[in-house]
């Protein structure tokens, strides 16, 4: 690209990549800049351990990757990409020998649930039918009226009746059994919302709604499908991507966004606007000039509420995990945690700043359904937890024996386990900040999911709709509404906004 691009976009994760397509798709020439050596962001995918065995090094499991509307009109499979589903896509078993599991199958779910199926039959078959219109009014720019609207009033109060509960106090409301009771609260782990947290149960019934619905499923290959699905989209319009190119510092002149530097001192302009795929830390803080931040932003930005860290344990096994119970053996995702009283201790653990005891655990089993994954008769494993960003002595003391503490647990629920690892490897938070700027002490959601931050509060008020303080600069990334997720929606809502100011 030898003219100025329109477009700058910074970042190459998916909301940068989605914000690039939807620009290039409108006819804008776009370049993204993405500091890494490749694009993907945290949706990459690489042999950790062993050739042949390919690991993904953030995202994984993609609920919204065939149903978010930021997608769909890029139709990523028309792209070249193809998912894979499980026979069941969320499984929670415990020690005591329970295992309650969600699937896109609804008899296999009822199978799972027993006494609870009529419950959970209840609010999958509502989904179903209003699956749509909820992901529209969830995933568009604030306020989204006309979603909500079409959403309709009576399905908002049910929805509201979620989001007004805890974890706990919707679950025990809802389900009799504790395997059941741990379905919900356990998914809303994956972000930092414990099941005491007072209106955190809609995190963990968003993902538990959507695996009855668009699944678990895994992109064919590597979860760098998506990206390179992506990539496709915006060079067939023209659009390209420079790797290896860290933005400094994003340069403002007659007040207005009109290019960046990159550490090399290169200075890229951009004809008509930039769109920021990046921590809003790092945006407000490190790489606008200081008079261009109003001071309220910057006190913000400097106590801005991240997540909880994250530990990632990937491993090459010479076998599938002997799992005690068969349910696990055929999911996507398993879920480590023993009740929510165990949740509750966990999250009371990380919020101490201490190494949780029982280590809560997100499993992943992509070798399963998608036999690329590894050598013949082979197979790898992922699996995370939810960790304090530091701690004393410093994470390189620690990794090795929380990684212990993280197969000790698999093993309580799968003996046996250890006998088939051939090699492991971790990525503690440190790790993760060092593969993407944007995982900040290893949070992988663009800040807290708490609902003080969500919403009209990503990530700040009132700039909460992708646009900021200096004229033709947006912020696209998780760090803004809708949060964490491989959806795209905040790209693609940045990318609107830019195209809308201009008309
Ligand atoms: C371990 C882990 C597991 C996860 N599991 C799932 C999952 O299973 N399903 C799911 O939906 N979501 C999952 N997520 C969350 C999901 O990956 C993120 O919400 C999503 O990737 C956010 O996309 P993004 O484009 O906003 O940012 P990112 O994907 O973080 O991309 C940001 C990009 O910006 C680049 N960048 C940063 N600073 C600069 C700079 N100064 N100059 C140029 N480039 C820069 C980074 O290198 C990076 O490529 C997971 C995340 C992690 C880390």
């Amino acid at each position: 690209m030898t003219r100025t691009p329109d477009a700058l976009v910074l970042g190459a994760g998916p909301n940068g990549l989605v914000a690039a397509a939807t620009l290039a798709r409108a006819g804008l020439s776009v370049l993204v800049l993405e500091a890494e050596s490749e694009p993907g962001g945290a949706v990459r995918t690489g042999e950790l351990t062993l050739p042949g065995f390919r690991h993904d090094l953030g995202a994984a499991f993609f609920p919204f990757g065939q149903v978010s509307p930021a997608f769909v009109p890029l139709d990523l499979a028309g792209a070249g990409l193809v998912w894979r589903h499980a026979p069941l896509d969320s499984a929670h078993p415990a020690p005591d020998g329970t295992c309650a599991s969600i699937a896109r199958d609804h008899h296999a779910t009822a199978l799972s649930l027993g006494e609870d199926a009529e419950p959970w039959q209840r609010i999958a078959t509502w989904h179903a039918r209003t699956r749509e219109r909820m992901l529209d009014a969830l995933l568009s720019t604030l306020p989204a009226l006309r979603p909500l609207l079409r959403f309709g009033p009576l399905n908002l109060l049910r929805l509201a009746e979620v989001a007004l509960s805890s974890g706990r106090g919707f679950s025990s409301r809802t389900f009799r059994s504790e395997a059941a009771r741990r379905i919900i609260p356990g998914l809303a782990l994956h972000t930092d919302v414990g099941p005491d947290d007072p209106c955190g149960a809609i995190v963990g019934f968003m993902l538990a709604v959507l695996a009855s619905s668009a699944g678990f499923p895994v992109p064919e290959g590597g979860a760098d499908a998506i990206t390179r699905a992506l990539v496709h989209r915006i060079e067939e319009h023209g659009g390209s991507i420079r790797v290896n190119a860290r933005v400094d510092q994003i340069l403002v002149r007659q007040h207005r966004a009109a290019a960046v530097r990159l550490t090399n001192g290169e200075e890229i302009p951009a004809a008509r606007f930039i769109i920021a795929d990046l921590a809003a830390p790092s945006l407000y803080l490190d790489l606008l000039p200081e008079p261009h931040v109003p001071a309220r932003i910057r006190r913000a930005m400097r106590r801005f509420p991240h997540g909880f860290g994250t530990f990632k344990v990937d491993w090459a096994l010479d076998a599938p995990v002997p799992w005690s119970h068969p349910e696990p053996a055929r999911a996507a995702v398993v879920h480590a945690a023993d009740s929510l009283d165990d949740l509750s201790m966990f999250t009371r653990q990380v919020r101490a700043g201490t190494l949780p005891k029982n280590p809560y655990l997100v499993i992943g089993q992509q070798s399963l359904l998608d036999p690329t994954r590894a050598p013949a008769g082979r197979h790898t494993l992922y699996a995370y937890s939810r960790v304090p960003s530091s701690l004393e002595g410093g994470w390189q003391a620690a990794r090795e024996r929380f990684a212990d503490r993280v197969e000790q647990r698999i093993e309580q629920l799968a003996p046996g386990f250890r006998k088939h690892i051939l090699a492991r490897a971790i990525a503690s938070p440190p790790d993760l900040q060092a593969m993407n700027a944007n995982l900040i002490g290893g949070d992988l959601g663009g800040g807290s999911a708490d609902i003080r931050h969500q919403l009209i509060f990503r990530p700040v008020f009132p700039w909460f709709r992708y646009r900021t303080p200096v004229r033709g600069l947006y912020l696209g990334s998780s760090y803004t509404h809708p949060g964490a997720g491989v959806h795209g929606a905040s790209g693609r809502n940045a990318a609107l906004a830019a195209l809308e100011d201009e008309t």
